[in-house]
């Protein structure tokens, strides 16, 4: 292993930065230069790169985003945009690819693994958790956090007012952000995009909960198939007269700040075991995390299989009804 070329890819996640760090770092310990694309794929396409040295990863592991940036590109799901990277990989002499992202981009690093042979390995980094494989992804723990921080300053004024929140948090597909944030911040009730939403139930469950506590925090993941806290609050409306609802979107304030403790030691062992992992040969896997321990699952299993947490989820909402 001479030249191991990586990128970021799909969405910024904090702790990229400390993953980006961790690899480099390593890289350079054991002499192999570490190539970094910039914007994921397309950089690949473009050509745009850098060999990375210990300067451009100094002072970056409090930080988040992605200093190499990020894309997404219709083009690489192309044959003939793939065949663009390839070429320039080639004559780079890139001899293994490591990629933080979400499964997207790990589809992508397996279509290069097949059309070129090169080893890759995948760093699951997505702010959405929701990759098979694995308890946790880079970049959730921090978002967790923001959200928390979030509505804990909402509840400040729902509480003075007597009204009723609906806090919409990011999770398009999967509800990992608003149920795990919805069970820390002590919210009445949450919706995701994995459970059939009764909103007739809600509005009555939150009369009940209203003539206990007044103020009330409903969660709402972007993705609920009764749409996005602004649709949850029309709909409500009719149904709730005489209570004060409100709608906040916290949007894409979840993806950035400073990464939390834990994702930047995960991102950081990660990282480093995604160097040892290409040069003890090991191809076409992804790095996962459960509980303090790293393995590693094949990336035909991350990206074919769905994050099924339901039955976490499920006892997380009935985890939900009993605290509240
Ligand atoms: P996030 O979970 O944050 O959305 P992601 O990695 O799933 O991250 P995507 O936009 O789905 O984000 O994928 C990132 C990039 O990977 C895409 O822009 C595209 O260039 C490439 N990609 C995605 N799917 C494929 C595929 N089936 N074949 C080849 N390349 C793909």
């Amino acid at each position: 292993m001479k030249r191991i070329a990586l990128i970021t890819s799909g969405g910024d996640a904090p702790g990229m930065n400390a993953c980006l760090r961790a690899i480099v770092k390593t890289c350079l310990n054991k002499e192999i230069v570490p190539v970094g694309y910039y914007n994921g794929y397309q950089g690949m396409m473009e050509d745009e790169y850098k060999e990375m040295n210990s300067l451009d990863v100094k002072n970056i592991i409090q930080y988040g985003g992605t200093i190499l940036g990020t894309a997404r590109s219709q083009e690489f799901r192309t044959k003939e945009g793939r065949a663009k990277a390839i070429e320039n990989i080639r004559k780079n002499n890139i001899d293994g690819f490591i990629c933080i992202g979400g499964d997207g981009s790990f589809k992508g690093a397996q279509a290069l693994s097949e059309e070129m042979s090169i080893p890759v390995i995948g760093i699951p980094g997505t702010i959405d958790n929701d990759m098979y494989g694995t308890d946790r992804t880079i970049g959730f723990d921090t978002a967790l956090n923001t959200v928390v921080e979030a509505v804990d300053k909402i509840k400040d004024t729902a509480g003075s007012h007597r009204r009723i929140f609906l806090v919409e948090v990011m999770g398009r597909d999967a509800g990992f952000i608003a149920l795990d944030g919805a069970i820390s911040s002590g919210a009445a009730s949450v919706l995701i995009p994995e459970e059939r939403s009764n909103i007739q139930l809600l509005a009555e469950e939150l009369k009940t909960q209203s003539k206990r506590k007044g103020n009330l925090i409903v969660i709402v993941a972007e993705g609920d198939d009764a749409g996005g806290a602004e649709d949850i609050y029309q709909k409500l409306l009719p149904l709730m007269e005489g209570f004060e609802l409100r709608y906040t979107i916290l949007g894409h304030v979840q993806r950035g700040g400073r990464p939390s403790a834990f994702d930047r030691l995960m991102a950081t062992l990660m990282g480093v075991y995604a160097v040892e992992l290409l040069e003890n040969g090991k191809s076409d896997v992804m790095i996962g995390a459960k509980g303090d321990e790293l393995h590693t699952i094949s990336l035909q299993d991350a990206v074919n299989n769905k994050a099924e947490a339901e039955v976490s989820k499920l006892n997380a909402i009935k985890l939900l009804k009993t605290v509240n």
